[in-house]
């Protein structure tokens, strides 16, 4: 569950605002003087089961209880959460820190930097870096190339690194925090990469986040990386992305590989838009990554490791970009780094073959089966059926089903039953607690809310159509800051900074949401009611309790007055909303009126 989440949940509403202004309960709300504007008759009200406030008064608005805090104190989204979570006791992660913490991940990409010049001058000149040199050189890299990736040698010393860092004015305690030194027992540190080609790890701006370091002597492991640190996550670096982003734009395309070597090679041979997964498996967190630059790409897999199970998780990658993901099919126990450095023709023409990923394991699993035989019909079912079940896309999915009949001769119907008996479970994919904790409380979660945003976050083209959307239309406070965050950005890339960074996780997930892009407009269109009467519904509700509670205990008449314009207003916007769907309605069903 995310910071805001938790803030929510712990942060009640009634507790909150009963902190400036004396609430009475009323039913099943509670009421007060408006603590932002001065009336002598209450008509500021607390609703506990939707988590939500409204002023009937002067204000005539209302909200959530961030955007209480917001109103009452006079501070933005940020500023509310971090006052919301000490009183809650909630920790926000430092990475969530635009302050202090930044200046900390400001100084470990400085001495990350120090330590790759480092390393880099040693493999350049020093007597101890020979071996590394003629390594290199025997690989054939270029000087370019070498520079170009920033490559070094850490000589075979405990204390080289840390030495040269300290002496140019860096802390111990900062050399650990970045992974670069290690501490062996209480109090005794040294340095964590010894004898070792260094290979500093970028992010896509060009920052030094971390190192991979192979041995050049039989010491294992082979290959090492920088722990996990502020700066540092290995499941979501791509070796090489700082050099392959423009490539990657350019041919609307990105390569995957596996190792240094292979993206170092690729890139000195004329192939810039290769990066490296850096791990057996590629991770959701580096698909999101490459996804702001292309959607599509391929993965260059060893024909022994392209079995069910790779072609399972490569399907998840396609729900996550929402396009095809292609395999590259190395010959078996081969790089592309061999391939490349025997046969430039080779690893072009393997690149224009690939194919995607599901035409590639229906023609693996085929052709390992005779398929006149019932056995064989029945183990491709087995083993194909899964696969297709895991594509979110309804088109391809039932492409393949198709494709799937065909090829075993068996009925449509019979294998799309089949397939329904697998689909539920394998598409749940919320965590229990989180989904009981979402149905519990009412503002964990809006789909709506999030649907609505995601169709106009990732289609620009939406945005100068109106729909009656305003910022009060979205309940939950970091949806709302989004839209206005929206509203006021040119560009998506610019919608981040002007975000409070508590929020970038949730604005992710809602780029990188799966949509089908066909109808856009349609589906905009009909959200964006759904949505407005969603809000005028709710509000309407909320008056009619007001209304009701005033009725019993004999309110006061003007005051009943200007409740009731209010709901009146309301009855006749949500009317406008009902002739609205009624109209899509009839145009849909090709009926003119
Ligand atoms: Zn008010």
């Amino acid at each position: 569950m995310g910071v805001i989440d938790e803030v929510k949940q712990r942060a009640d509403i009634v507790d909150v605002v009963s902190q400036y202004a004396t609430l009475t309960k009323a039913g099943r709300t509670f009421r007060a003087l408006c603590p932002f504007h001065s009336e002598k008759h209450p008509s500021f009200f607390v609703y506990p089961e939707q988590q939500s406030w409204h002023c009937f008064g002067a204000c005539n608005t209302g909200g959530d209880v961030f955007s209480f805090i917001m109103k009452k104190q006079g501070i933005d989204f940020g500023e509310a959460l971090r006052l919301l979570a000490q009183r809650a006791g909630v920790t926000i992660p430092s990475r969530f820190e635009p302050g202090a913490e930044g200046e900390e991940r400001q100084r470990l990409y400085q001495v990350n930097q120090a330590a790759a010049q480092y390393f880099h001058n040693l493999l350049l000149s020093s007597p101890a870096g020979e071996k590394a040199r003629s390594y290199v050189i025997g690989r054939g890299f270029s000087p370019k190339t070498i520079a170009d990736f920033q490559l070094g040698f850490s000589p075979n010393s405990w204390e080289g690194l840390k030495q040269y860092l300290m002496d140019r004015g860096y802390p111990e305690s900062e050399l650990l925090t970045a992974g670069l030194i290690i501490e062996a027992e209480a109090g005794k540190t040294h340095d964590r990469f010894r004898n070792r080609l260094m290979f500093p790890i970028h992010d896509a701006r060009g920052r030094i986040t971390g190192f991979g370091a192979r041995a050049l002597d039989d010491s294992l492991p082979k290959y090492i990386n920088s722990p996990q640190t502020p700066i540092f996550d290995k499941s979501s670096s791509l070796y090489g992305i700082n050099l392959a982003t423009a490539a990657i734009r350019q041919q609307d395309l990105a390569v995957i590989v596996e190792g240094y070597m292979d993206v170092i090679t690729a890139h000195q041979n004329g192939f810039p838009n290769v990066v490296a997964s850096m791990g057996t498996s590629v991770t959701q967190k580096q698909v999101s990554v490459l996804k702001r630059l292309t959607k599509n790409m391929a993965l260059a897999l060893d024909a022994d490791a392209a079995g069910e199970e790779a072609m399972l998780r490569s399907v998840d990658y396609e729900n996550t970009l929402n396009a095809e993901v292609k395999v590259i099919i190395l010959p078996s126990r081969r790089d592309p780094d061999d391939v490349i450095r025997e046969d430039v023709t080779m690893w072009q023409y393997l690149l224009k073959e690939a194919l995607p990923v599901v035409d590639y394991t229906f023609n693996k699993v085929t052709s390992e089966l005779d398929l006149t035989k019932a056995k064989d019909k029945s183990s491709a079912v087995d083993k194909l059926l899964p696969i297709i079940a895991k594509i979110k896309n309804a088109i391809r999915r039932d492409h393949y089903l198709t494709k799937l009949a065909e090829s075993v001769g068996a009925s449509y119907h019979n294998l799309e039953a089949a397939l329904s008996r697998i689909k539920p479970d394998r598409w749940v994919r919320e965590p229990k607690e989180e989904a009981i904790a979402r149905a519990k409380h009412p503002l964990l979660s809006s789909p709506i809310e999030e649907y609505c945003l995601a169709l106009l976050l990732q289609h620009p083209e939406l945005k100068h159509r109106h729909e009656g959307l305003s910022p009060e239309c979205f309940q939950n406070s970091e949806n709302r800051e989004i839209f206005i965050a929206w509203q006021r950005s040119d560009k998506i890339e610019s919608l981040k900074e002007r975000l409070e960074p508590a929020t970038h996780e949730h604005l992710d997930s809602l780029l990188t949401r799966n949509l089908l892009s066909t109808e856009i407009e349609q589906k905009y269109a009909e959200c964006a009611l759904r949505l407005r009467e969603k809000f005028l519904r709710s509000l309407a509700a909320k008056i009619e309790a007001v209304l009701a509670l005033e009725a019993q205990s004999g309110g006061r008449a003007a005051d009943l007055a200007k409740l009731k314009e209010q709901g009146i207003e309301v009855n006749i916007q949500l009317g406008e909303v009902f002739a609205q769907k009624s109209r899509r309605k009839l145009e849909q069903m090709g009926v003119r009126k």
